[in-house]
């Protein structure tokens, strides 16, 4: 741990070559060419490590036992939380002369059941008839489906903010929209399509402003961009380990504690009762409350290792590859006739690109490139109401991380220009 060896930057190289699956081919010796990171991040080496060393060496149930083991995985688990705390930048709860075992950090399954705990916990108990959700084209459909399901059971409705001409997150139409009826503003980080980044410090300022509550997904923005929950003042914010490098089936809900604290269960079952009786129960406080039975243990620990590994590259690494990746891909695809990408210019975005190719259908394109070793994704990606805006049914998504190239880039764009090319052949 000598001071010399931390000091010196790591590379975009040396991060790469902590993915033992992007040393596999796509066949034959063609190249496997990951673009498709805003579907899921690969692992590094230290998290499937990591995992794999849990099973191997502490496997136990957490918070039950007096074993060794127990202890053992316990402390491990809350490790991780607390690292994942430092990462949010959550206020320490030691000065809020709180209990050592009250945390504003849940574990939950992913983005997708965090956003419905707070629909189903907070919105079932803090949403009237009248009240207003304020959502905007940009979301996913987990940060939209939750909310018109509680709308439907507590009378709310939802209110729909338009977008700028160029997908961004429209200011001066979310002012003309909030209200003392607004109660809940859902609003994304990063968009999954257009890499769209709203001002979100600025939306919950305005939103608090009319005492609506805010909740940030971050589910797309974790592994680009630190989260800071203070500055951003958030009231909520989730994210998902497997797109911040992590496993699947584990995830992070934030929320404040007097908020948390407000809230009823959402799943009931083991860990999360204070006492129960034979008519009612009592519960826990966060997180424990809304941590019922069982979780992915192994994985919740890993996601730890992620975050220590996104921590040991540094956001300025990060950064400074994912903005190279992103302007380089702009410029290759621009000059590409008859490709349109949507969304803002490289200034106000994240390393994404979504775009469409005249007369090659998204699936068709996304099939050609698969072919050529690149995965990519072709679809609407989860977000139906943003491809009603932009006026088309699906496009193909390039989406990066720090551990791609730039020659991934040039070959994106030779294997766009080679499917012109075939496909049009093909058609005469
Ligand atoms: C991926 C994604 C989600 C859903 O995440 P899950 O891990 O599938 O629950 C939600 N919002 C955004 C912006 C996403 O990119």
């Amino acid at each position: 741990m000598s001071a010399t060896v931390r000091d010196v930057p790591i590379t975009a190289a040396a991060i790469r070559g902590e993915f033992p699956l992007l040393t596999n081919t796509a066949g034959g010796d063609r190249p496997l060419i990951y673009l498709d990171t805003g579907a899921t991040a690969q692992k590094p080496q230290a998290v499937i490590d990591k995992i794999t060393e849990c099973y191997e060496h502490f496997n136990a149930n957490v918070h039950r036992g007096v074993h060794p083991l127990h202890e053992r995985i316990t402390a491990e688990l809350e490790a991780s939380r607390k690292k994942i705390a430092a990462f949010l930048n959550t206020r320490p709860l030691d000065e809020l002369d709180l209990l050592d075992d009250v945390s504003e950090i849940i574990f939950t399954s992913g983005t997708t059941m965090g956003i419905n705990l707070v629909a189903q916990s907070w919105g079932r108990q803090f949403l009237k008839p009248g009240d207003e959700i304020l959502l905007n084209p940009l979301e996913h459909h987990a940060n939209i489906v939750p909310w018109q399901m509680i709308a439907a059971a507590t009378g709310a409705k939802i209110v729909w903010c338009p977008l700028t001409a160029d997908g961004r997150f429209d200011l001066d139409q979310f002012d003309k929209l909030l209200s003392r009826r607004t109660k809940m503003v859902a609003v994304t980080a990063m968009s999954n399509v257009l890499g769209t980044l709203p001002p979100v410090g600025e939306i919950v300022r305005r939103a608090h402003a009319v005492g609506a509550k805010v909740l940030i997904d971050a589910a797309q923005s974790a592994p680009h961009a630190p989260i800071d929950v203070q500055a951003w003042d958030a009231d909520f914010a989730v994210f998902s380990g497997h797109k911040l490098y992590g496993p699947t089936g584990i995830g992070v809900l934030y929320g404040k504690l007097e908020l948390l604290d407000e809230m009823g269960p959402f799943l009931g079952g083991g860990n999360m009762i204070d006492e129960v009786f034979d008519d009612h129960s009592t519960y826990k406080r966060p997180p424990f409350k809304f941590e019922a039975g069982t979780l992915p243990i192994a994985e919740a620990i890993a996601l730890g290792t992620a975050i220590d590994c996104v921590q040991a590259w540094g956001w300025d690494v990060i950064h400074r590859q994912e903005q190279a990746l992103l302007e380089a891909c702009h410029e290759r695809l621009e000059v590409i006739p008859g490709v349109t990408i949507y969304g803002p210019s490289v200034a106000h975005k994240g390393a994404i690109v979504s775009f469409t190719v005249e007369g090659i259908p998204a699936h068709d394109l996304g099939t050609s490139l698969a072919q050529r070793g690149i995965a990519v994704r072709a679809s609407h990606h989860c977000a139906k109401p943003l491809h009603k805006c932009l006026g088309v049914d699906a496009t193909t998504r390039a989406s990066f991380a720090a551990y791609n190239t730039l020659a991934e880039v040039d070959a994106l764009a030779e294997a766009i220009v080679n499917t012109q090319q075939m496909f049009f052949r093909r058609r005469g």
